[in-house]
């Protein structure tokens, strides 16, 4: 009878997660070897299986007594926690064989079991922290010394993967998960989700979703996982979940700028990809398509590797409290004409990169409500924040936008302000177009266009909206032609509601009122987006949110005259 060796992960401790060649292992097996209380886990699965329970420490010895068994002719079975390969035994197994000079080929079979390690298990119980990029940490410093585990710590950190600390804290071992906690606090954020998990699938489960500062305030032991989320994880409805990938795209006010489904696989919007490196890399060598057939590979990617690597950020709000005291050091020995210590500097240069990812920042430029017209510094200013990388768009609502790959779009934005450009998020936000008043000279009206825009402009809206406000009866800047149009005439306004602004049906907006007083449009106004913003679904258009509803403020819909004429289908 010839012998054989099972090494089993059976996963958390619940027998719903015991994989199904986990239980024919156990099953076909004559001996069971395993730490006490993993072999009281699985208990049920036993018939008559010999049971060799020993101790934790014991782990060299019933690896070898494995072995021993084996090599007589019985079959095995070597059990541990979660994944055999995880922190189990499944090393240790190998490790005996190999220095009985073992081999697959002579030596006696031996099948590695897979198993839920509790990375999965915890993370599963958790919502879905893993997704991205993770670790494992094992903070058990009894077979690794600790200098090494905490330049792990550190280096895990430094990257921004989700980390899974395995072994977190023992009786005897309190020092290590303080240390782990203070080394993360200097790369990520005190609110980073953290989720403790004790027990996962076995009777005394407890689950906990803390924070990176509030995490040593919850029990922590030797059957606990904590799992630390990455800088985008998030909480929501007592869920931790990690995003695939980094957020795109982001706009003034908005931290977030969720791009449609058909949006996220471009390129351009994901400009840290090795792709979007080699395209900008090609694009820049080979201005032309002609020049582009005779460029040499090799440039391309060089410059491609170039683009990827991330650089180090040397923004103040980066830096941490060593490179502020390092830089003050410097600037006090320059003022009395010392010499820094260079290795102090660059050391301190180098030193905790903190990962801040870079994306792309989106926001709209114009030089006024009213001001049409951009000063030759504004230009200069504006061509700058774009950079080689960002890119300005011309858009038909009287605004430029500014798009520019970056980490710190108060870097960006600030000179553009300090030059008295109106910055506003893009998207579904509300804008007021106003006209120019005549270059000013029918400005009675402005007060009221810069108020609305004061109070409402850049908001998020169900859908993009746009107020129209002109200064006279001409109403040359087509405010009728808006979501919402005002027309200032013998010191009152006309109202405009609902104009379908796009498409070959388009039309003007309804004219609903004439004659409103001044004082009253704003208010007016105000309540009209609230209701729009409160009663409208996601992505209806106002006139189609008019016309659903029938009425706005005493404002009845009507319809309007509409060109029989087949809507195109985009792109036709
Ligand atoms: N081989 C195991 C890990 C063994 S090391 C696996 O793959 O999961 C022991 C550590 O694993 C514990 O200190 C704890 O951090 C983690 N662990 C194992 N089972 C767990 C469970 N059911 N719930 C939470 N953590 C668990």
């Amino acid at each position: 009878m010839s012998g054989k060796l099972f090494v089993i992960g059976f996963g958390p401790g619940s027998f719903e997660h015991i994989t199904k060649r986990a239980r024919e292992a156990i099953e076909e097996s004559d001996i069971i070897i395993g730490y006490t209380t993993y072999v009281d886990l699985i208990r049920g699965l036993l018939t008559d299986q010999e049971i060799v329970s020993t101790g934790m420490t014991e782990e060299v010895t019933r690896a070898r007594e494995a072995v021993r068994q084996a090599e007589a002719g019985k079959k095995v079975a070597v059990i541990s926690s979660g994944d055999a390969g995880v922190y189990g035994m499944a090393g240790l197994v190998y490790e005996v064989l190999v220095e009985k000079g073992w081999t697959s080929a002579e030596g006696v079979e031996v099948e590695i079991v897979p198993g839920i390690s509790a990375i999965n298990s915890c993370g599963a119980l958790l919502g879905a922290p893993i997704m991205h990029d993770a670790c494992t940490i094992s903070l058990s410093d009894h077979l690794t010394p600790w200098e090494l585990i905490a330049k792990r710590i550190d280096a895990a950190g430094m990257a921004d993967f989700v980390i899974a600390l395995y072994n977190p804290r023992s009786g005897r071992r309190t020092r290590q998960i303080v240390e782990a906690q203070r080394i993360l606090l200097q790369y990520r954020s005190p609110d980073t989700p953290v989720g403790i998990v004790k027990s996962a699938y076995r009777e005394r489960e407890h689950i906990v979703i803390t924070t990176l500062a509030e995490m040593l305030n919850h029990d922590i032991g030797m059957l606990t996982t904590v799992i630390i989320g990455n800088s985008s994880t998030f909480v929501y409805d007592g869920k931790m979940i990690t995003p695939r990938g980094y957020q795109r795209k982001y706009t003034l006010a908005t931290d977030e700028q969720s791009l449609k489904p058909h949006q996220r696989l471009r390129v351009e919007n994901e400009p840290w990809s090795l792709e979007a490196a080699s395209q900008n890399a090609v694009e820049q060598a080979a201005p032309d398509a002609t020049s582009s057939l005779v460029e040499p590979q090799v440039e391309k990617a060089d410059t491609a590797s170039l683009r990827a690597t991330p650089q180090p950020k040397e923004e103040t709000g980066t830096l941490t409290p060593f490179d502020w005291a390092a830089q003050a050091l410097q600037a006090v020995n320059e003022s009395r004409g010392i010499e820094t210590d260079a290795s102090l500097v660059s050391s301190s240069q180098s030193h905790r990169p903190v990962f801040v990812p870079e994306m792309i920042f989106e926001c709209a430029v114009s030089p006024g409500v009213a001001n049409k017209k951009f000063t030759p510094a504004q230009m200069m200013a504006l061509a700058q924040a774009a950079g080689e990388k960002g890119e300005l768009e011309y858009t038909p609502h009287h605004q430029i936008i500014l798009r520019v790959p970056t980490s710190n779009p108060e870097e960006v934005t600030a000179p553009l302000r300090n030059l008295g450009l109106i910055l506003t998020p893009v998207g579904d936000v509300l804008q007021v177009k106003a006209c120019d008043f005549c270059d000013g000279e029918k400005k009675d009206a402005i007060p009221y266009a810069e108020e609305i825009h004061r109070k409402l402009g850049g908001q998020e809206m169900p859908k993009e909206l746009k107020i129209g406000v002109n200064g006279c009866g001409m109403a040359c800047y087509g405010a009728v032609q808006e979501d919402i149009g005002l027309v200032f005439r013998k010191g009152r306004f006309d109202l405009f509601l609902g104009a379908k602004t796009v498409g070959r049906t388009a039309h003007s907006g309804l004219p609903v009122a004439e004659g409103i007083e001044p004082e009253d449009i704003v208010p007016l106004i105000e309540r009209i987006i609230d209701r729009y913003k409160r009663e409208a679904f996601p992505n209806e258009r106002f006139h189609k949110f008019f016309q659903r509803v029938g009425e706005i403020e005493g404002y009845v819909w009507r319809e309007p005259a509409i060109p029989k004429i087949e809507n195109a289908v985009c792109g036709d």
